[in-house]
């Protein structure tokens, strides 16, 4: 048999980005839920932020004026507390504010409680040198009015959230959930939790690929049905591809995309549709499938991983995440390694591209995990990102390379 061409992740990507590219059904939820949903609108703020000067500081607030010509003693005027709208500030006199409370009109400087001390006469002494101006919020400094503050394909935090809501924005237009159906492949492999680790049966390993896939889907806001391990049978495989079909968006899976004599995904997904099926030119990483399934009247995407922990773990995170958050509406899916200095060796150069399980030091470099099998899921706990080294690429101490953190990859 000959050996398929291997194909360059970056043209892996660019195929099935196409695919990924229909228009996504909105919904509109609260935005008490939508963080980590993707938005769906272009957001104008209809309002100023603050919407009025108030004070940054428990304090005084006074006319900078009358500190310079009564030297810094001034009479005790009116309390303003936070959410009370303030009479006008007499002349001379220094009002007692609060944080966040509206700096009345005519005055323009605020001190905090600490420099300053009401006197046994009741007159307020400001015993710090202010500068004309401060410790106000001004009215509009954070957001001034029509300005652009989140947009279509924004990936929700609670920041943004937070954001929206500061403007009196209640719900929000976000992209509908993929439904993702989920299986697991392979005759040997047994869940933690049925099988108790004295009672492997021999051959058999436990189940990590459902575990971290379920939650790489559940963090890209997917609607996940995890469906179990599906066994080394081409029938089987078939008959539980067609089913979930009818229900969801794209069917993922681990395991079986070799071409192996048990490897029943191709053929199954080839009798309900198109595969394409490649080798990747990336290490970790084996076959890589991708496929559309024609059943109960529509299409479906599949995207078939390969059962190696670490390679599924990788492929994941650089191409079924953005194909993923594409299906949503986010289109920013290009990688930006951030340039870091490798303190470790690799001298034997590869032809394919590396993603390198690492981990920064506190001396500001990277070191390496010494053993980067694609089977040692140990290393992707111990590491804190990927380095992408280019095909035919040694690296020495001291070199710059390129550093992808986990944490980017998996929110
Ligand atoms: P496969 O791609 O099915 O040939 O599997 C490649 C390797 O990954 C084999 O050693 C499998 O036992 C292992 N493997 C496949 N699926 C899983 C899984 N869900 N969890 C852990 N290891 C797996
Ligand atoms: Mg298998």
């Amino acid at each position: 048999m000959n050996k398929p061409a291997l194909l360059s992740l970056d043209a892996a990507l660019e195929n099935i980005l196409q695919f990924s590219t229909s228009n996504p059904t909105v919904e509109i939820v609260s935005t008490f839920d939508a963080d980590q949903r993707i938005l769906a609108e272009d957001i104008y703020s209809e309002i100023q932020v603050p919407g009025f000067d108030n004070s940054a500081m428990d304090g005084y607030a006074f006319c900078y004026e009358d500190f310079v010509n009564r030297k810094g003693i001034l009479q005790a005027g009116q309390r303003i507390a936070a959410g009370h709208f303030p009479e006008k500030l007499q002349e001379g006199h220094a009002d007692r504010i609060f944080t966040g409370a509206p700096v009345p009109d005519g005055a323009d400087t605020v001190v905090m409680q600490e420099d300053c001390e009401v006197l046994p006469d009741g007159q307020i002494h400001i015993r710090s040198e202010p500068r004309r101006g401060q410790c106000i919020r001004y009215k509009g400094e954070d957001i001034s009015l029509n300005a652009s503050i989140l947009s279509k394909g924004n990936l929700l935090n609670p920041s943004s959230i937070g954001l929206a809501a500061s403007i009196g924005r209640a719900s929000l237009r976000v992209y509908k959930r993929p439904k993702v159906a989920l299986f697991s492949t392979g005759d040997e492999l047994v869940m933690p939790g049925e099988i108790a680790p004295a009672d492997m049966p021999a051959g058999s390993i436990y189940n990590s690929n459902r575990f971290f896939l379920l939650a790489f889907l559940r963090r890209l806001g997917c609607d996940v049905s995890d469906l179990g391990i599906l066994p080394d049978s081409l029938s089987q495989t078939e008959t539980a591809f067609r089913s979930a079909c009818e229900n969801h968006d794209l069917i993922l899976t681990s395991g079986g995309v070799s071409v192996g004599e048990e490897d029943h995904v191709k053929p199954a997904i080839q009798s309900l549709g198109e595969l394409q099926l490649w080798s990747l030119a990336i290490k970790p990483g084996k076959p890589f499938a991708y496929g559309q399934l024609k059943a109960h009247q529509k299409l479906t995407h599949f995207i078939g991983l390969p059962g190696n922990p670490v390679s599924g773990f990788v492929t994941f995170l650089l191409l079924a995440r953005p194909f993923i958050l594409n299906l949503q509406g986010v289109n920013q899916t290009k990688l930006n390694p951030y340039p870091l200095r490798a303190d470790f060796s690799w001298p034997k150069a590869d032809k394919r591209r590396e993603f390198l399980r690492v981990k920064r030091n506190t001396a500001g470099g990277l070191d390496l995990f010494d053993n980067q099998g694609s089977g040692v899921l140990t290393s992707t706990v111990w590491a804190d990102g990927l380095v992408d080294n280019p095909a035919g690429n040694t690296i020495t101490p001291g070199d710059t390379v390129g550093f992808i953190p986990f944490f980017e990859l998996m929110s």
